[in-house]
């Protein structure tokens, strides 16, 4: 009788229980639904007033009789700025988490090389006057265009670009794009981002992939951002089927990497579309 009682009970407490864990995920579904959407909301109700401050700020500066009122002119567009820039990376990650990533940007040809011209520009322009050299290190051996998310590329390693700069003093900031193998499925293709900056204690290494967290915090912190950079760029690439790691010591600079399996595009159709770009 025991165990006619077991067969009975058992497969209600499992139906019962497979029930409770189901509600669960869903709560849980609904719930960070719900934060990325209060987050979207917010930062767009945050950016639109800056854009009215920077643009004041401008006016104020161009209208300003003496210096001290030019430069706070320019300190309030520069602040508002990096401001603005910051709300746009919040705005960014609570997208991927509402849409998982921007799915409207279908997959293109694209030439690597592109790519990499595209991305040292920007990070010429975040170097600005800082004594950093930039450097290329582009595997010649990639001639055929692949196919992907182009824009999306350049973000994260703009992203990772932004970060070596913005950790390194001297020395240089270095891109690599290397061919590592090419299959039947594609080119697999590394692409690292370099610095000789301050580097990063091997306990932190997991940490810094969680968003908003940064090595310094507090007052004391000598550098700007929100410490959501590397959970975007990293949730990006494993969209598009890597993983970014980091391999970093302090004081011996950063190595930001990853690697893709880009399917190559060997029509002649995507040969003279990119002649032509
Ligand atoms: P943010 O740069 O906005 O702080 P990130 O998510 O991009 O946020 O980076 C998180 C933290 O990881 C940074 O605050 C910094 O402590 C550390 N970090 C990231 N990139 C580097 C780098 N290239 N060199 C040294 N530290 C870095």
């Amino acid at each position: 009788a025991s165990h006619a009682l077991l067969l009975v009970v058992v497969p209600l407490y499992a139906a019962s229980l497979v029930r409770r864990i189901n509600a669960a995920r869903e709560a849980a579904e609904f719930d960070s639904r719900a934060k990325s959407q209060l987050l979207a909301k917010v930062s767009h109700e945050l950016r639109t007033p800056l854009t009215g401050i920077v643009a004041d700020a401008q006016l104020l500066e161009v209208e300003a009789v003496d210096a001290g009122t030019v430069n706070r002119a320019r300190s309030i567009q520069r602040l508002a700025t990096t401001l603005d820039s910051e709300i746009k990376q919040l705005l960014d990650l609570s997208k991927i988490a509402v849409h998982g990533g921007d799915s409207r940007l279908a997959p293109e040809p694209f030439s690597l090389a592109f790519t990499a011209t595209q991305v040292v520009g920007s990070i010429r322009s975040i170097v600005g006057a800082k004594p950093l050299a930039v450097e290329l290190d582009f595997d010649e051996r990639i001639k055929l265009p692949v196919v992907g998310r182009h824009q999306e590329l350049v973000s994260i390693l703009t992203n990772l670009a932004g970060n070596a700069v913005k950790f390194t003093e001297q020395g240089a900031v270095t891109l690599q794009i290397a061919l590592v193998e090419t299959s039947e499925e594609g080119y697999r293709v590394r692409f690292a981002v370099s610095d000789t900056g301050i580097g990063i204690d091997p306990a932190y290494h997991e940490k810094i992939f969680q968003p908003f967290f940064q090595v310094e915090s507090g007052p004391a912190r000598r550098y700007g951002g929100t410490g959501l950079g590397i959970s975007i760029a990293s949730e990006l690439v494993r969209r598009m089927g890597g993983r970014l790691q980091v391999d970093s010591k302090p004081g011996q600079g950063s190595t930001f990497f990853f690697e893709l399996v880009l399917p190559v595009d060997a029509s002649p159709a995507a040969e003279t579309a990119l002649a032509e770009t």
